[in-house]
Parts: structure tokens; sequence; C-alpha cells
């Protein structure tokens, strides 16, 4: 009592909301303390997602965009008009979102999209409150695939390139590159075991319970 209290460590938040067709998966990731959050993957259900926001008392600073399939995208404008924040994409997968991610083809009506302000480079920095969100540029699912990795959290938010129990992403869309989506998937194996992915179907793993699936030690 009375001691000098240690600098309190970042307290981040992860709030996970299955929407859409396809149940994708939208993460919520917040700055506890400045209540600032970014929105991974709004594909759909925006009502939701604000209302979760709202119910956190979390401002959104960002849209993260993973990829540009509709299912991972179509909740962006009226979320990013909303709270008056920037849309984030790596600009390879921009001919993909002038498409509405596929959509149309596929018979799927989605709301007009503005111009993602925010071009992703790899390797970048986004700043979510004190949280630090690297951006690790994975082609081979789309052309401009990057998942969100909080080196300090050891999350990775690995949109369709791995999904958990040994899975992977398809490559056979638009853009999509067997050989390359190898290689992005084992840029993920690389990361510490303990790392948590959050891919962008289903439920959560491990860098290293996936390691262990795929026999690689
Ligand atoms: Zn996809
Ligand atoms: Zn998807």
């Amino acid at each position: 009592m009375g001691g000098k209290s240690a600098p309190e460590p970042t307290r981040a938040e992860i709030v996970r909301l299955s929407v859409g067709p396809l149940e994708t998966n939208c993460y919520l990731v917040a700055d506890v303390l400045s209540g600032k959050a970014a929105a991974i993957d709004p594909g759909d259900e925006t009502w939701r997602i604000q209302h979760s926001l709202a119910m956190h008392e979390w401002t959104l600073a960002w849209v993260l965009v993973t990829h540009a399939h509709f299912d991972h995208i179509a909740a962006c404008g009226q979320l990013a008009d909303g709270a008056g924040c920037p849309i984030a994409l790596h600009p390879a997968d921009l001919p993909l979102w002038w498409m509405h991610g596929v959509a149309d083809q596929m018979g799927i009506k989605i709301p007009e999209l503005p111009v993602p302000q925010h071009p992703l480079v790899a390797d970048e920095t986004i700043p979510v409150g004190d949280l630090r969100i690297e951006v690790l540029y994975l082609p081979g699912h789309s052309p401009g695939h990057v998942g969100f990795y909080l080196k300090q959290q050891g999350w990775l938010f690995s949109g369709d390139v791995i999904f958990a129990d040994g899975g992977v992403g398809r490559s056979d869309l638009m853009g999509g590159d067997e050989s390359i989506l190898a290689a992005s998937v084992d840029t993920v194996l690389h990361l510490p075991d303990t790392t948590e992915i959050f891919p962008g179907h289903g439920g959560k793993t491990t860098v290293g319970a996936e390691r262990k699936l795929r026999m690689i030690y």
C-alpha cells in the first residue's frame, strides 16, 4: 500500500463478431485505456459492429482490411462514414475492391464502397491508441492480402491465409496463386509458437498448434 505503482501495461481487448452469409469474423481490437479501436474485416451487419463499439464505449480509429473479398468489406463504407475514420487496404487488392470483391459474380449485392484513404505498405505500423499493429504482407489468396500482427500481445489476424486445424485459404479465386500462398503460410508459421492466430473464418488457433499439425518442427 502506498508503494510506487508500476506503469500500467497496455490493455488490449478483442471482440469477435461472426457476420454475413459466409460467417466472416469481424474483429474489434481495442486499446482499453484510450478507448480507441480498429475494426478488422467488417464484412457485413454494420449495425451489430456499431452496437458492439457503443456497448464498450470504444471509438473507431481505423477500418483495416486483410483483403478485398466481399465477405470482408461489405460494411466498410457505412462503418468508416459513421465514425469518420480511414479505411486501410493494400493497393494490390484495389482491382478486387472496385469489383465489389467479386460479389456481383456471386449474385450478391453489397453497399457502395468509398475510396480507401490509406494504402497499406508491408511492415508499416498502424497505431491504435497505445497499440501497435504491424502489417505483414501475405499474398496468394489475393494479390494484396495482409495480416495484422500485434507483436506485444502475440496476436495475428490472418484473414483467409491460414485457418485452425490445418486449414489453408483458397488460391483459385481472381489473382490467387498457390505457391505464393504457400510462402505466406510459411511466413505465418515462422512467428513465435505462442502467437495466437485469429482467422477470417472459424475459431482461433496458435502458430505452435498449426506447425505440429503440419509436422513442421
Ligand atoms: Zn477471401
Ligand atoms: Zn473470407
